[in-house]
């Protein structure tokens, strides 16, 4: 059995992180025709589209971390 591919070609390892904006969170494949230059058809920003896709990653991230951080079970003081 052959590992786990950690990486599809020609995407990132988050799904759409390359294809949302990274200001409105607005998300439309055909932005990626170009593939070094992000350009949002919704708010008109225009960003690297690694540096696009980077933030978004680090926001989901900052997202599921905080998740997993409010979903512990309260410290109990008694033992
Ligand atoms: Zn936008």
């Amino acid at each position: 059995m052959r590992r786990l591919r950690l990486r599809q070609p020609g995407r990132g390892s988050v799904p759409g992180a390359s294809q949302q904006c990274c200001e409105c969170g607005y998300t439309d494949i055909r932005d990626r025709a170009l593939q070094a230059r992000f350009r949002c058809r919704s708010c008109g920003v225009v960003a690297h589209a690694d540096l696009n896709a980077s933030r978004n990653i680090a926001r989901k991230g900052d997202v599921a971390w905080a998740a997993g951080r409010e979903s512990r079970v309260p410290v109990t003081s008694r033992r």
